[in-house]
C-alpha cells in the first residue's frame, strides 16, 4: 500500500515548478489530488481547476468545487507565490506591492481558512516559505516581507491549532530552478538564467521530496520546518558561482 493510499490534498501553484511537482509526488504516494492556478491548461491531477489566490471568490468556489469532487480533504499545500523584480525598496511601486503581498501573504491565508472546516482528523497544512523568509537579502523588501509574514502565520496557527489533530509544516527553500525568476524579472530570460548560472541550484522534485517526508510522517509526529539550500549557498543572499569557488 502506498503511503498517502486514501488520501486527498489540494495544491495551491499548481501549474509550474514546485507545486506541479508536488502534485506529482503526492499522486506517486497514492493521494489523489486538486491542483490550482491561474493557468488551468498546464495542470495535471485527479481534479483541476481555475485558481487566482488573491481573489476570494476565486478561491471559495476552487475550494468548494475541488473538494467536492475529491470527497474530503487531508493535506493542503499552499504553493502559489511570486516575486516581483530585484531592486532597492526605494524603486517599489504600489501594484508590485499589491500583488506581492495579495498572492504570497493574503491568498496563503484565505486558502487556509477556507480549507480548515474541510480537513479531516489527521490533516496537513504546508506552507512554502523561503530562507527569504528567515533572513534578509538586498534588493528583495517585499518578497522578503512576504515569506517572513508565512513563517509568522505558520507559527501562529500552530498556536490557534494546538489540540487538534492537524499537522502544520513550512517548507523553506533556498534556490530551485524554476519559473520563478523568470516572473521576478517579468520575462526576461537571459536575466533569469543568469540566476541559476554557474551553480548547481537544487529541482522542484527536491522540494517537492520535502512535502512528501513531511506528510508521510506517522500521525503523532509534527515537522514543523524544514529548510533546505543548495548545497553551494549560505542564505538567498550569499550563492557561491563556480568562477567564484
Ligand atoms: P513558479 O515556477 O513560478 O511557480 C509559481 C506558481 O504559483 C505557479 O503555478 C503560478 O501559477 C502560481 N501563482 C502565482 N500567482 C498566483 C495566483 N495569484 N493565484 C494562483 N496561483 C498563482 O515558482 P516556484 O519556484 O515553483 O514557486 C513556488 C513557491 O515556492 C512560491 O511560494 C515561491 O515563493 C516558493 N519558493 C521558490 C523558490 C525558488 O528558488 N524557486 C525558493 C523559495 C521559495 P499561475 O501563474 O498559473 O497562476
Amino acid at each position: 500500500m502506498a503511503a498517502l493510499d486514501g488520501k486527498t490534498a489540494l495544491v495551491t501553484g499548481a501549474s509550474s515548478g514546485i507545486g506541479a511537482a508536488t502534485v506529482r509526488a503526492l499522486r506517486e504516494a497514492g493521494a489523489r489530488v486538486g491542483a490550482g492556478a491561474r493557468r488551468t491548461e498546464r495542470l495535471d491531477a485527479d481534479v483541476t481547476g481555475e485558481l487566482d489566490v488573491t481573489s476570494a471568490e476565486s478561491c471559495a468556489s476552487f475550494v468548494a468545487q475541488a473538494v467536492d469532487a475529491l470527497g474530503g480533504l487531508d493535506i493542503l499545500v499552499n504553493g502559489a507565490g511570486l516575486a516581483l523584480g530585484r531592486d532597492p525598496f526605494t524603486e517599489s511601486s504600489e501594484e508590485d506591492e499589491r500583488a506581492v503581498l495579495e498572492t504570497n501573504v493574503d491568498g496563503l491565508i484565505r486558502m487556509t481558512r477556507l480549507c480548515l472546516p474541510h480537513l479531516r482528523d489527521g490533516g496537513h497544512i504546508v506552507n512554502l516559505g523561503s530562507v527569504a523568509g528567515r533572513q534578509a537579502y538586498a534588493n528583495g523588501a517585499l518578497y522578503i516581507t512576504s515569506k517572513f509574514a508565512v513563517r509568522g502565520f505558520t507559527y501562529a496557527l500552530r498556536e490557534d491549532l494546538l489540540g487538534r489533530p492537524i499537522r502544520i509544516t513550512t517548507v523553506d527553500p533556498g534556490l530551485v530552478e524554476t519559473e520563478f525568476s523568470l516572473v521576478r524579472f517579468r520575462g526576461d530570460a537571459e536575466k533569469a538564467r543568469g540566476v541559476y548560472e554557474g551553480v548547481e541550484a537544487m529541482r522542484p522534485e527536491d522540494i517537492a521530496d520535502c512535502v512528501l517526508f513531511a506528510v508521510t510522517r506517522p500521525p503523532h509526529v509534527n515537522v514543523d520546518e524544514i529548510v533546505v539550500k543548495a548545497l553551494t549557498q549560505s542564505s538567498g543572499g550569499r550563492i557561491l558561482r563556480a568562477d567564484e569557488s
